[in-house]
């Protein structure tokens, strides 16, 4: 049997409004390694999003069933809505030797971490609390009481940064890009990871 390296499971999670959704999306344009996963909300869709492709939209009933039957890989409340993560698509894409990445809130990134300790936690950060600010207002898709929810959830977010692997600011969408792409490239060169595909091909008889 040939080695096959399994795909890296890698977490990308930061403050409300930092900009893990746009830089996601800029990610997926260029067509990285990284597969995304589509998570599962009980909240509205904003103007212009869709099911299936920002989120799969469900009621609370049928997110219910979806933790009951064990379907989440972890999920989490927040800001009154439910957000979760579809434990197939990630299981499938791994095991295909694809790597995936999960933009989630920081409750979540935690239950992930106590289950898959090898995946790759990236704290993705404002450069500074008062642009953190400005980026939720400007989006202009939340109301005032949503607003002040966010940004005073935001301050306990960052607080929690101490959790992860690597720290990416968020000054500018094309650099935090390539900054996570350096660093998914950086860690599929790790002793750890590759030194099984070397063990197997120095034991193959000549
Ligand atoms: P929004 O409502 O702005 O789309 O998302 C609110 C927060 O939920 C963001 O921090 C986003 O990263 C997070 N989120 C999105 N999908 C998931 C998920 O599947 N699980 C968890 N735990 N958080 C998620």
């Amino acid at each position: 049997m040939g080695y096959k390296e399994k795909g890296l499971l890698v977490v990308l999670s930061g403050p409300s409004g930092v900009g893990k959704g746009t830089v996601c999306k800029a990610l997926r344009s260029r067509e990285s390694q990284l597969d995304y996963s589509i998570s599962a909300t009980t909240r509205k869709p904003r103007a212009g999003e869709q099911h299936g492709v920002e989120y799969f939209f469900k009621t609370k009933e049928e997110f219910q069933q979806m933790i009951d039957q064990n379907q989440l890989l972890e999920w989490a409340e927040y800001a009154g809505n439910y957000y979760g993560t579809p434990l197939d698509y990630v299981q499938n894409t791994l095991e295909s030797g694809q790597d995936v990445i999960l933009e989630i809130e920081v409750q979540g990134a935690m239950q992930v971490k106590k289950n898959f300790a090898e995946g790759l936690f990236i704290f993705l950060a404002p450069p500074s609390l008062s642009e953190l600010k400005n980026r939720i207002e400007g989006r202009g898709t939340e109301t005032a009481e949503s607003i002040a929810m966010r940004l005073s959830i935001a301050k306990e977010e960052i607080e929690m940064m101490s959790h992860y692997d690597y720290v990416v600011e968020n000054d500018q969408v094309t650099l935090a890009c390539d900054r996570i792409e350096a660093i998914v490239t950086a860690e599929h060169c790790k002793r750890e990871r590759v030194i099984e595909k070397y063990k197997q091909l120095t034991e193959v008889d000549e």
